[in-house]
This record gives C-alpha cells, structure tokens and sequence, in this order.
C-alpha cells in the first residue's frame, strides 16, 4: 500500500521517573514516526508546572537538543505523534492537549477515534462548554474538569466511563502518569520498565528498544495504570475486556521490529506470505515485494513456494512532493518518484508481487504498468490481507466506502482495473490463521462487522 490510502492512527508515549524524560519521549516518538507525520508534541512535568512544546512537523524538525534540556525539563513526559483522524491538520490539534482546571493542571494525547465523540460535545456545549479545537480527544479535558470527583484519579475513571470507541490514552499531571485502554483493545499500548528505575508506555514496542527499556506487558483492554513516585504502577480496570485488536496492525501498521498485541509483527506478516503461497500458489520465476509493506510477507511467500526472492523493486525513501502535474510523457510521476524497477532483473521475467493490501487500486495499476513497461513477461498480484471493503471508525483514517475498489469491484473487475495477469488475495480465515487462529481481533475493514 504506497498511496497512504488506509494512515497510521498516532502513536503514543508516556516517560515517568527519568530525570531525561524529555529525550526518552523525543527518541520514542522518532522510532514511531511511521504512525505520523503532520504534528508531533511533549509534555513534561518537573512537579510543580507542566511544559509544552508541539508544531506541525516532523519529531527532529520540531525539537531540538536544547528544546529538549531547557524547555522541557522534568522527570514526566508524555508525547505524540499526528496523523489527523479526527480534527483538523492545523497546529490546534496538534497533541498533548493541555488545560489549567480546579485542581491543577493536566495534559493528555490519545490514539484512536471516540464513537460518541459528537454527542458528547453537542451535551457539553448544550452546558456551555466552549471547545478550541475540533479533537475529540478534548472532550476528555472537559469530562475530567467537570466530574463531581474530589481527586484527578475518579474524574479520569468517571471521564472514560462516558466515552465510547478505540482509545489509548495517556495523562499528566504534575505529580502522576496515567495510562488507559479502552475495553476493546483497538490500538496497542505497551509497558516497559527502564533497568536503573523508571517506567515507559509507549504505542509499539520499538520504542522500547530504542530507548533501552524492556517490554513488560501490554496495558490491558478496559485498565488505567497510575504511576505515583517510588511506588510500582497501579493497576485499575475499569471496565472488563473484550479484546478486539486491530488485526491491520500486524497487516501494515506497526513497525516490523515492534511486538504487538503480545507478537511479532514480522513473524506473522511473514505467516500471512506463506499462508498466501499455500492457497493461491502461481507459476513464476520469481517473487518481488511492493517495499516496504509488502516485504516480509514476500519473504514468507518465497520460501513456502520456492521460488526465488529479489527486491526488484526499490523505494526512494526521501520523497517530497510532486510539483508539476504528470504529463503523458512521466505519467505516473508520484510512484515513480517512490519506486523504481530494476529492468535488467525483470526483463522477460514472471513475477509474483506482493502487496499488503488494494485499497482505491490506483497504486496498483500504476506499479503493474511500471513492472510491464520495464520488460516484465507477466505481473501475478498477491496480496497478504483480504479485500478491503469497508471503512475505519476506530481511528484508522480511511478513504469512504465507495472509494474502496472491492467494495464495488469484484476480483476479476480489480484484476482487469489494475491490467495484472492475475490477482489473489488472502482470504479472512487464513488471514486469522496466520495471526494464530484467535478470535479476538477487529477485521471490520474486510468483513464489515463493526464492534461499536
Ligand atoms: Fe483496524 Fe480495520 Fe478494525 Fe479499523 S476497522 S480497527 S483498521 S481492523
């Protein structure tokens, strides 16, 4: 999937007991970069104010050494990384979300999207609440300063109580670090503990290794951790767990090298190759990733069918934007600029390519036409995830339904469209197969089965 047609949700993280917190949630959020590229913040507590910084941006164009030591100093930080679901792109709605109440301060950044996102704004502006940004991710802020609760810890509970969807949030505030999911599950939120003291949660895992923290456990479906000064985390469950993970995670999302949702992301990305050469097997003289999505899922693919791999595609990673408008002459410019067949490797050749998914399928014509123009006999698409024929409303920014091809075009009516000799996908049994066969996985972009 070249086009971003199906973006990232965010990434978190959340830094408590580290007189470097600053620096630790600047390198997590760069390892996560992949999950957002419009905004990036922190904010840190030093237990008696909180300090922000955000902007539109990339994490190491925002900040900066001496950003980070003198104006984000404290022992608590927590940080985000934007791509814009719900809101808009402008620096408004950058995160954390920072707001002065009765009790103090607090600051907060979400991964996800709330289901009940607008009827609770439309209740809270009825009462006369007046909002800054169109986040739902605010509606927390104003849940929290309103509650009836005594203390941050009960308005925090009461707040998610009231909200409903895909949530991963992290609090601060100047003394504590909160970290909650919602009951489902949606989005992953690790934990992680740093060996000389001190606590990390983040939204993958290779953050952690960046870092040099070690994986504890993911923050359960429906729990809030409180981390308090030299005390373990406090577990809280607030409501019981039906987990229902974002399978697209292990499809594109996550990074390979991050564990999610208790696995390796590139282990079962390679299951879904092998599973994919076991059930729509083609005979070719060699297989060829869409990099990077479709790399491991390639490799998988090459062995189960023996037939030999080669990254006869390769990825320009430093595109920037295209300013002219394609002429027929450099028609197809934006891919071109991304990915560029190795000729002399393809020439004459039957390829079978792999990609992690078709979402408009204009991506897919463009490479097809590329890999034939560059002397390929014949372009067999595979594809290690099913047809995606249905939106995203848990915080996956998706095209609408009818921009979907295979929810109006059947597999042969794609195939044509994107001029491939032939096209496989896998289908959502193998697909839960090679994630190991668990029912506790939202699939409602390629079944249409929403849990919310
Ligand atoms: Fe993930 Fe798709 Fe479910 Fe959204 S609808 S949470 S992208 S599996």
């Amino acid at each position: 999937m070249q086009d971003r047609d199906f973006n990232e949700e965010c990434a978190v993280v959340g830094i408590f007991g580290r007189a470097d917190a600053s620096k630790l949630a600047y390198y997590s959020l760069f390892s996560m970069q992949h999950r957002g590229q419009e905004a990036t913040g922190i904010t840190t507590s030093d237990g008696e104010r909180l300090h922000t910084i955000k902007d539109r941006g990339l994490v190491t164009s925002v900040f900066d050494d001496d950003t980070l030591k003198k104006k984000l100093p404290g022992y608590i930080s927590i940080g985000h990384n934007r791509y814009s679901t719900a809101g808009d792109d402008s620096i408004l709605d950058a995160q954390p979300v920072y707001a002065r109440y009765d009790l103090g301060e607090m600051a907060i950044v979400h991964n996800g999207n709330l289901t009940n996102a607008m009827q609770i704004r439309s209740e809270l502006i009825k009462k006369g609440a007046i909002f800054q940004t169109f986040m739902d991710t605010e509606n927390l802020i104003h849940l929290i300063a309103k509650s009836n609760a005594t203390n941050l810890t009960d308005r925090i509970i009461d707040a998610i109580k009231k909200t409903e969807g895909a949530f991963s949030f992290v609090f601060a505030s100047r003394s504590k670090m909160y970290a909650a999911r919602d009951p489902y599950g949606f989005r992953p939120l690790s934990l992680g503990k740093f060996k000389n003291g001190g606590y990390i949660v983040a939204s993958e895992t290779c953050a952690f290794d960046l870092v040099g923290a070690q994986f504890v456990r993911d923050v359960n479906p429906g729990e809030m951790l409180i981390f308090r000064d030299n005390q373990e985390p406090k577990s809280i469950q607030i409501s019981s767990a039906n987990p229902k993970h974002c399978i697209f995670e292990y499809v594109y999302f996550a990074r390979p090298d991050s564990e999610v949702f208790g696995k390796s992301v590139y282990h079962l990305r390679k299951n879904m190759g092998s599973q994919l050469a076991k059930i729509k097997p083609v005979e070719a003289d060699m297989v060829v990733p869409v990099p990077d999505g479709g790399v491991p899922a390639a490799i998988g693919y090459s062995q189960e069918s023996g037939i030999p791999y080669e990254m006869a595609i390769m990825r320009n990673h430093y595109v920037g934007r295209t300013f002219i408008e394609p002429t027929q002459e450099i028609r197809d410019l934006k891919v071109k600029m991304k990915l560029s067949p190795i000729k002399e490797m393809i020439e004459g050749k039957r390829l079978v390519v792999i990609d992690d998914s078709i979402v408009r399928g204009t991506t897919s014509r463009k490479i097809v036409r590329m890999l034939k123009e560059a002397g390929a006999k014949e372009v067999h698409m595979r594809i290690s995830s099913p047809p995606t024929t249905d939106p995203c409303f848990y915080g996956v920014d998706t095209p609408d339904k009818d921009e979907l091809i295979a929810s109006r075009m059947d597999l042969e009516e794609i195939c044509t469209y994107i001029g491939a000799d032939s096209l496989a996908y896998l289908s959502d049994d193998a697909l839960i197969d090679s994630v190991g066969g668990e029912d506790h996985y939202c699939t409602a972009c390629f079944t249409g089965k929403y849990i919310v």
